[in-house]
């Protein structure tokens, strides 16, 4: 189903919209193909409603942030992946913008550069690892290195094979270290993508945004999402799991993301630290 009214699009149903958002978690083992999971939301829904939504959950982020910062006990990583114009810097506009600028960092990944690629593959991306107390977001990630790597053979199959054991064990030491990590994968079907790169060649506004670049990897289109099924197949353990995040409509997929973050970030149970032991008794004249 597509949607004309972007702001028309969650679906109106009993299930509380935190734990709707959960049925686009993959769990852990599970054989993964993405035709189960739809681009689209599943029911249309009041206009308005998805922006009220996001605002009520902009906000909470926002104060979940301070919590994180105050505590200072965990870091969270936010993996965006998905396919040009599937909109990860749309969420970094929409939805990580709710967080204090002070508390947040994003790091984007492009071809690596040659000293980049005289290390191992996960150097460059344990470097930007956010610390206690710091949101980490990646525009594209260390899964560029099973996904254009693997589709475009820049590097022999057994090489890019055993990275996908090699990304288990970065992630469970990230945890292990206090890092919760949240993946979304941003699925935009083949049909969005074809209007959404019309719209760039089309309006003088998001011509920088066109790069001839682009098409190749459309045209590789099948080759990518079996990449896609193969990492979020191999990769998606509880401490690290990815959501298949709806993406044609960018209100919901805005919304669905700010909540699995609402979500992940409550469930840390976090408190406000308490005076310090040495302050008790003081007035401030
Ligand atoms: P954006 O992220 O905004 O699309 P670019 O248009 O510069 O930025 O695209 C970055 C490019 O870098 C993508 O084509 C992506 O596949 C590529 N890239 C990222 N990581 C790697 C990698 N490890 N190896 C090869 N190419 C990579």
């Amino acid at each position: 189903m597509v949607f004309q009214d972007e702001s028309a699009a969650i679906p109106k149903e009993k299930v509380p919209f935190a734990e709707q958002v959960e049925r686009y978690r993959v769990p852990p083992g599970a054989r993964v193909t993405l035709a189960d999971y739809p681009p689209d939301p599943s029911e249309p829904l009041k206009r308005g409603r998805a922006q009220k939504l996001l605002k009520r959950l902009r906000k909470q982020l926002n104060s979940l942030q301070e919590l994180l910062y105050a505590t200072g006990d965990h870091a969270v990583l936010v993996v965006l992946q998905g396919m040009d114009t599937s909109g990860k810097d749309g969420v970094i506009k929409r939805v990580v913008s709710a967080f204090n600028p002070q508390g947040f960092e994003v790091s984007g990944f492009k071809v690596p550069t040659p000293e980049e690629l005289a290390h191992d593959f996960l150097w460059r991306v344990h470097a930007r690892v956010p610390r206690r107390g710091m949101v980490g977001v990646f525009n594209r990630s260390h899964y560029e290195d099973v996904l254009v790597v693997r589709v475009d053979g820049l590097v022999p199959e057994p090489v890019w094979r055993q990275r996908y054991a090699a990304i288990r064990e970065f992630e469970a030491l990230l945890a292990a270290n206090g890092v919760v990590i949240v993946k979304f994968f941003l699925n935009i079907s083949k049909e969005e993508q074809a209007a959404r790169l019309r719209d760039r060649l089309e309006d003088p506004t998001e011509h920088w945004k066109f790069r001839s670049g682009d098409l190749s990897a459309r045209a590789k289109w099948d080759a990518y999402m079996a990449a896609y099924e193969a990492a979020l197949e191999e990769c998606s353990p509880p401490e690290a799991p990815w959501y298949v995040v709806p993406a044609n409509n960018k209100a919901y997929r805005d919304a669905v993301i700010a909540q699995v973050l609402v979500n992940r970030l409550e469930a840390l149970q976090m408190e406000w630290p308490p005076l310090p032991a040495d302050s008790s008794g003081i007035v401030i004249e």
